[in-house]
C-alpha cells in the first residue's frame, strides 16, 4: 500500500504529541487507545466497554442526551473538559460507539492545543471538517475502545462462525451487530466466511458484502453484480419473514465448492426488511479452499 502524506494540522500535531517512532496515524490511534484501555478503572470486569468507565479519563463531565441532535453525537467544550451530547434514541450499541468517536477527538484537540497553539479557531475547525482523516481515526479509535482487538480476537480466533455465537458477541460488547461483523472480519482467522447484507426495497435487492475473508474476497466484487438475483435462502427469508438456511454450491477459482448460507433475517423499521447472510464452507471444505 502506498502511504499518504497527511497535511491535516490536527492530525500532525497528534503524531507529534504521541508518535514518538509511529508515523502511520492509523498504527499510532491503534496504540494509544490501547493504553488508554490500561489507564482506565473499570466499576466492572468488560466486556462490555462502556464509554461512562472513559469519562474521567477522557475529562467528559456529562454525557447528555439530546432531542434533535444533527448529528449522532457531538463534543462541546465545557470549562477545562467536555460535554458529549448524543441524539435521545439510538440503539445501545450505536449509543456507545458514537460516544467512543466524539472522546477520541479529545486526543486531537488536547495536541493541536499543545503542538499547534499558533492555529485560530477558523483554522482548526476547517482541518477537522476539511479533511476526513480525524473522521476516520476517530473510528477506529471507537472500534479499539468498544471491542479492543487482543481481547476480541482471543475470543473469536478458534470459534465456528454462526449467527447464534455473532450475536452472543454483539451481546456481551454491546455492540451493533454490523459493528461486530466488521469486527469480526478484520481479526478473524479461523475458516473460510463471507457476511453479507441483503436489503429488499419496492422489490428490488441491494447487497453489500460487509466481512470476508481474503479466500473469498474476489467473491465480493461477483456477489454485487448478482445482488438483484440472490441466493434462494435469502428469498425465501423475506417472504416469509423467518431465518432460513441452505446449502449453495459455489465455482471457487473453478472448483465447485458447497457452502453451507445461514441467513438471518430481522425487520426493519426504514425499509422492507433487512437480511444477513453468513455463507461458510461444509465441514471439511475448509482447509481444501485455503490451498486453492
Ligand atoms: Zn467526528
Amino acid at each position: 500500500m502506498r502511504k499518504r502524506r497527511t497535511r491535516n494540522p490536527r492530525v500532525l500535531a497528534f503524531i507529534e504529541e504521541y508518535g514518538h517512532r509511529v508515523k502511520d496515524p492509523r498504527k499510532l490511534i491503534v496504540r494509544i487507545a490501547e493504553d488508554t484501555i490500561k489507564s482506565v478503572d473499570f466499576k466492572s470486569p468488560p466486556p462490555p466497554f462502556r464509554p461512562e468507565d472513559f469519562q474521567d479519563f477522557f475529562g467528559i463531565k456529562e454525557i447528555a442526551e439530546k432531542d434533535n441532535l444533527s448529528a449522532d453525537a457531538m463534543l462541546d467544550a465545557c470549562g477545562n473538559g467536555y460535554v458529549v451530547h448524543v441524539r435521545k434514541g439510538l440503539s445501545r450499541g450505536r449509543r456507545s460507539f458514537s460516544i467512543f468517536h466524539e472522546m477520541a477527538h479529545t486526543y486531537f484537540v488536547k495536541a493541536t492545543k499543545r503542538n499547534k497553539p499558533y492555529l485560530t479557531k477558523r483554522e482548526v475547525e476547517r482541518a477537522r471538517v476539511t479533511y476526513s482523516e480525524e473522521e476516520r481515526l476517530c473510528d477506529i479509535a471507537a472500534t479499539e475502545l468498544l471491542m479492543p482487538r487482543k481481547a476480541f480476537a482471543a475470543i473469536i480466533q478458534d470459534a465456528k462462525l454462526s449467527w447464534h455465537f455473532i450475536i452472543s458477541i454483539a451481546e456481551a460488547y454491546e455492540a451493533s451487530l454490523e459493528a461486530t461483523v466488521k469486527r469480526i472480519g478484520e481479526l478473524y482467522e479461523g475458516s473460510v466466511f463471507l457476511i453479507a447484507r441483503w436489503i429488499l426495497v419496492d422489490r428490488v435487492y441491494y447487497q453489500t458484502v460487509l466481512a470476508c475473508s481474503k479466500e473469498l474476497m474476489f467473491m465480493s466484487g461477483r456477489w454485487k453484480e448478482k445482488a438483484h438475483r440472490p441466493l434462494d435462502a435469502v428469498r425465501n427469508a423475506f417472504d416469509t419473514c423467518t431465518n432460513q438456511e441452505e446449502h449453495a454450491s459455489i465455482p471457487v477459482r473453478g472448483k465447485i465448492v458447497d457452502f453451507k448460507v445461514q441467513t438471518m433475517y430481522s425487520k426493519q423499521k426504514e425499509s422492507d426488511g433487512v437480511a444477513y447472510t453468513l455463507v461458510t464452507p461444509v465441514e471439511g471444505e475448509s482447509e481444501e479452499i485455503g490451498s486453492i
